[in-house]
């Protein structure tokens, strides 16, 4: 894999091309990664595409590219494993955000829920503007081709409604003894392939800092939510995603 890979504008993408890129990655490749005129490297459309290309010049003045043939994102999961998540403080969303996409989570749904944080600095355009560079530059770190989606913050109630037929959702609960995770995802595999192609195949709801409420629990029960432990321990919300996630792209093949 070449030392660089950047996802740009996917519209300045065409083979032949040749494109300038924004002072950001030309820093990175003029002063960080020090490579010259000949060298190769990757960029990405973002929507699973991945662009060869070769530096034509370098300098003080610009990094110019000339583009190559696009190929598909050969680290690009085919499960299509999307996390609801009640909304957490400061770093810790920021940290989701950054190791689901590693993993291999298709999109991400910041969830208002009754104990978590409700509006204000945390939901602001800033923050978007934030979630979505964590997003992008994990996507180029980990090699992947895609930027996992960021939805729109959304109440539970609405997420529920939103549900495509046929998509596994599983409400992790640690009080309820219930089923476990990996027994749920793996019943659902064995059971059927059954989920709709224009949603997702499983639907993670992980609870804020101060967990669901109970009204919440039953809500997504009776909208045919699964509810599902990780296990005696209580973990913090940030490693109960983590772990869910990694569980649930391990189960259908993805990890490993
Ligand atoms: N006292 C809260 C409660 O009982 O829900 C604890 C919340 S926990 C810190 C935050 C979220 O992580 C929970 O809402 C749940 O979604 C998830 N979680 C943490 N540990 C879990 C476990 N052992 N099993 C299932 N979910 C867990």
């Amino acid at each position: 894999m070449p030392a660089g890979r950047f996802v740009v504008e996917a519209s300045a993408l065409a083979e032949g091309a040749e494109i300038e890129l924004d002072s950001d990655h030309a820093h990175q490749v003029r002063d960080v990664l020090r490579l010259a005129a000949g060298d190769a490297l990757t960029l990405l459309d973002g929507v699973g595409g991945e662009w060869p290309a070769t530096l034509s010049r370098v300098g003080r003045a610009g990094v110019v590219v000339r583009v190559g043939a696009r190929q598909a994102g050969a680290a690009e999961p085919r499960a299509q494993v999307v996390l609801y998540q009640g909304m957490l403080k400061g770093a810790k969303f920021e940290v989701v955000l950054q190791k689901g996409t590693e993993l291999g989570l298709a999109a991400f749904v910041p969830l208002l829920c009754e104990h978590g944080v409700a509006g204000g600095d945390e939901l602001g355009a800033a923050k978007r503007v934030r979630w979505r560079r964590i997003l992008v530059e994990a996507t180029e770190q980990c090699g992947r081709a895609r930027v996992p989606e960021l939805a729109e913050p959304c109440a539970l109630a609405r997420a529920l409604v939103g549900l495509a037929p046929g998509t596994l959702a599983v409400i992790l609960c640690p009080d309820e003894p219930g089923t476990s995770l990996r027994a749920a995802l793996l019943d659902r595999r064995a059971g059927s392939e059954g989920a709709s192609r224009a949603g997702p195949e499983v639907a993670l709801f992980v609870g804020p800092e101060g967990g669901f409420a109970h009204a919440e629990v039953a809500l997504a029960r009776q909208a045919g939510a699964v509810s599902v432990t990780l296990g005696p321990r209580i973990l913090r919300a940030e490693t109960a995603a983590i772990v869910a996630a990694a569980l649930a792209l391990e189960v259908r093949g993805e990890l490993g």
